[in-house]
């Protein structure tokens, strides 16, 4: 990645800097454009920091009008646009292009309905993922999606990113061209095909999300937690598997290896058991009689597969000590390294002690180390690869082995990422997954939303990819087809 390639900047887009700037003025007038460098600095790359690119401009719309306009504009003049929304993207989706306007949706802060008969919230897509929890919680109602950055992202960036297994969604997008599209609604199908699939998870590919209507749930009854330890990563990897068997869904499920406890433990001091490779932590929800009964059925799974120890909650203050360690494990291993780089990727949860023991073999490899976080009820590994940024080299080595992780994963059946998109980072391994004919699939979709690729090129798809050739280059005695279009 440090070595990416971008699409070339479109030389007239920034000979007319001055002009679009002043154009955007007027459609946004106000204090919605920035196009000072120090103020755009703010904006110069996501979560994935390793990256950085100023924009050609930045613009903070606060109506769909205004949203409908800009992409007109830049549509009739062929100029990129890039979506974002807070910035949080950890595999770089909302990357600044040099020449593009970037589009900032974060002025969309208000709640605009809630509904607790029907139990929804319509939401602008600025508002945060917790803000939503935060509208509803005094009536007992919660927003179950819970992505650990939640404090801080946006609702239309979780629609974009698919974000921590968000589901149930209905909302409203605009296209590139300016048309303003409505999918879905309150009700939970919709006729004709499901737009509503395609749109979650596009990465700011298809559309800008305008609006956003989320299910929230009741507040459950109890919730406890269990804590169990193991002497193998294997076990505490087919004791998850033994759960989801036995028809258990834990509210949640968590595992960390040995570096990752030890980690947490140091900096947190969450009472975490240091004698052991794998800690699970299982968090049971609903009506007291279920979670009591259920807690007994997930120790004898625990006892089956070798636990060694095995603590449950017997307060909210414990279950709280509990996640407080596995809250706190990306920072604790920050003090640990003096940078890491965390991937993300998916397996069947089956495969969790080969996918381990290939992670060890390749940290031996690279010589770098590797702490272990997943969503393990859903197979979704958090890989944290320890590096040192000063280091010539370091920071390459430390991307060849995420990659490497990303293979192993694909190989075992697994895919390239389990909630935090594409973007960048994982663009450039989409072939490990994808073949020719599944891409091009994927880019007539795209090409259906927006014909001339102006939405966040550069991101998601691998190659040379344009609606015009489907991407596929046959170089003919050095004549280069499509001579116009951008090679990246
Ligand atoms: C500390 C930390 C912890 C994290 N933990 C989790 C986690 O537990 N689970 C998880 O899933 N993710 C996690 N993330 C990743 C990130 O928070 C999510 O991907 C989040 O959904 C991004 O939202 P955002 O508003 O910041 O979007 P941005 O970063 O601004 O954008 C992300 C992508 O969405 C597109 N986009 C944004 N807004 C719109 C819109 N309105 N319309 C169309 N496209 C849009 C952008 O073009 C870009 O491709 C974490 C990130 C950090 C920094």
């Amino acid at each position: 990645m440090s070595g990416l390639v971008m699409p070339k900047p479109d030389d007239a887009t920034m000979r007319r800097r001055a002009e679009i700037v002043a154009d955007m003025r007027i459609i946004v007038p106000g204090e919605g454009v920035v196009d000072a460098t120090n103020e755009m600095r703010a904006f110069e790359s996501d979560g994935l920091t390793a990256y950085r690119q100023l924009p050609l401009v930045v613009v903070l719309p606060e109506t769909v009008a205004q949203v409908s306009r800009v992409l007109k504009y830049c549509n009739d003049r062929n100029i990129r646009v890039v979506p974002r929304g807070s910035g949080t993207s950890l595999s770089g989706g909302a990357l600044p292009l040099e020449d593009a306007v970037l589009l900032v949706m974060s002025r969309f802060n208000r709640i605009l309905a809630i509904d607790y008969p029907d139990r929804i919230v319509v939401a602008q897509p600025g508002v945060t993922n917790l803000g939503i929890t935060i509208a509803v919680e005094q009536e007992g109602f919660y927003y179950a999606p819970d992505p650990s950055s939640q404090i801080a992202c946006s609702i239309g960036g979780n629609v974009a990113e698919n974000s921590g297994g968000v589901h149930c969604l209905k909302y409203g997008l605009t296209a590139m061209n300016g048309e303003v599209v409505r999918l879905g609604g309150n009700h939970l199908d919709s006729e004709g095909y499901d737009l509503l699939g395609v749109m979650t998870g596009s990465e700011g590919l298809l559309g800008v999300v305008t609006e956003v209507t989320v299910r929230i749930l009741k507040k459950p009854e109890t919730a406890r937690a269990l804590l169990i330890g193991f002497p193998t990563s294997e076990q505490g990897g087919q004791c998850v598997a033994d759960i989801i068997g036995a028809g258990i869904i834990p509210g949640g499920m968590e595992m960390m290896d040995r570096p990752a406890i030890h980690a947490a433990e140091d900096f947190v001091h969450a009472g975490y058991p240091l004698d052991v490779e794998a800690l699970l932590i299982v968090e049971l929800d609903g009506p007291g009689v279920e979670v009591d009964h259920l807690i007994g059925l997930i120790e004898a799974i625990a006892y089956r597969n070798g636990s060694t120890t095995c603590r449950i909650s017997q307060s909210e203050q414990e279950r709280l000590s509990f996640w407080a360690g596995r809250k706190a494990a990306f920072p604790a291993v920050g003090r640990i390294s003096p940078d890491y780089y965390c991937m993300d990727g998916t397996i069947p949860r089956k495969e969790l002690p080969r996918v381990l023991a290939g992670m060890r073999e390749l940290s031996g490899k690279y010589g770098l180390g590797v702490a272990n976080v997943f969503h393990a009820g859903d197979g979704n590994l958090h890989p944290l690869i320890l590096y040192d940024a000063n280091v010539p080299g370091e920071l390459d080595k430390a991307e060849s082995f995420g990659a490497d992780i990303l293979r192993l994963c694909v190989k075992v059946g697994g895919v390239l990422t389990g909630e935090h998109g594409v973007g960048v980072e994982k663009r450039d391994l989409m072939p490990e997954m994808f073949d020719q004919i599944d891409l091009d699939q994927q880019m007539r979709v795209k090409c259906a939303f927006d014909p001339n690729h102006l939405l966040n090129p550069g991101k998601v798809f691998p190659q040379l990819r344009r609606c015009a050739e489907l991407g596929r280059m046959h170089v003919h005695r050095g004549q280069v087809a499509f001579p116009d279009i951008p090679r990246f």
